[in-house]
C-alpha cells in the first residue's frame, strides 16, 4: 500500500493511492505536467493509472484533467452532476468520462464515495478498501456528520482535512464574505474541528493521519499539527503510539508506504 499526496491545499490536489497493483489518482487539481513528474518521482508513469476520482468541481481539484486524460487516455469518474460542472468534459475521449455512483471496483479495490457537505453541486470524500485495509480521502468540507465519521471510523491512514485556525482566519485579511464561506457549513473543516472527529471516532491501533487542504493564509503546519495534537492528548491518545500526524504540502509530495 502506497499514498503519495502529490498536492493538497487550494492552489491544487492529487492523492495517488496504490493498493496491489492498482493505482488510482484522486482528484486532478495541479497541471497535468506537474502530476507527472510528482508521479515520476515515486516511480510511477501516468500512464499506468487505472483511474481518477473527482470529489468535485472546484479547480483546484480538477483543473489538471484535461491535458492529462488526453495524453494518457485515463478514465475519470466523477458523480454526473458534478461531471456537468467540468467544461473540458467535451474534449475528453468519451470512452474516458464515467459516471460515479454508488461505488466502484477496480481489481482488487472497492471504492466508496460518500457525501460530504462543501458548496460545489455533488461534492463527495472517497473510501477504498483492500483485504483488511480501509484509506479514506475527506477534505473540502464545512462539517462532520454521521456520513463522515463513518468514513473515518476504523481506517488505516486517513487524508483528512485541517483547513484554518478559526483565531488566524477571524483577524486575518480575508473579505467578511470569503471569511463566512470558509466558517460556513459548506466551507472548509478547521483544525478544532478535524482533532475532534479524530479524538471521537472508533480507531485502529497506529492510524496515519495527514492533515491536508491547509490554507496558507490562514493556517500553518506546526499550528493544524499543534491543535490536533492537543485534543488528541486530551482525549487520552498517545501520539506516534495510537495515532501518527502528518501535514501534507501544497508543494511537495508527502509519502506514506506501508
Ligand atoms: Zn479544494
Ligand atoms: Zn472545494
Amino acid at each position: 500500500m502506497q499514498v503519495h499526496i502529490l498536492a493538497s491545499g487550494s492552489s491544487g490536489n492529487a492523492i495517488f493511492f496504490q493498493m496491489g497493483s492498482t493505482k488510482v489518482l484522486i482528484d486532478a487539481g495541479i497541471s497535468a505536467k506537474r502530476i507527472e513528474l510528482g508521479l515520476a518521482s515515486v516511480g510511477v508513469r501516468a500512464e499506468e493509472l487505472d483511474a481518477i476520482l473527482i470529489t468535485h468541481e472546484h479547480s483546484d481539484h480538477v483543473k489538471g484533467i484535461d491535458v492529462l486524460v488526453r495524453r494518457h487516455q485515463i478514465p475519470v469518474f466523477a458523480r454526473p452532476k458534478t461531471w456537468e460542472q467540468i467544461s473540458c468534459q467535451e474534449k475528453l475521449p468519451s470512452a474516458c468520462v464515467k459516471y460515479l455512483e454508488d461505488d466502484l471496483e477496480l481489481n482488487n479495490l472497492y471504492i466508496k464515495p460518500f457525501p460530504i457537505s462543501h458548496d460545489a453541486v455533488d461534492p463527495v470524500g472517497f473510501t477504498l478498501f483492500s483485504g483488511n485495509f480501509k484509506g479514506v480521502v475527506a477534505t473540502d468540507l464545512g462539517l462532520v456528520d454521521e456520513a463522515v465519521s463513518d468514513a473515518l471510523e476504523m481506517a488505516d491512514i486517513a487524508i483528512l482535512e485541517a483547513n484554518h485556525d478559526v483565531q488566524m482566519l477571524r483577524n486575518g485579511a480575508y473579505p467578511t464574505f470569503l471569511k463566512e464561506r470558509i466558517l460556513g457549513n459548506r466551507g472548509h473543516l478547521s483544525n478544532i474541528e478535524a482533532g475532534k472527529l479524530l479524538a471521537n471516532i472508533k480507531k485502529k491501533p497506529n492510524m496515519q493521519v495527514f492533515l491536508a487542504h491547509l490554507s496558507r493564509e490562514n493556517n500553518l503546519p506546526s499550528l493544524a499539527y499543534n491543535t490536533v495534537t492537543d485534543i488528541l492528548t486530551q482525549a487520552g491518545y498517545e501520539l506516534g503510539t495510537d495515532i501518527e500526524l502528518r501535514c501534507a504540502s501544497s508543494y511537495k509530495v508527502c509519502s506514506y508506504i506501508a
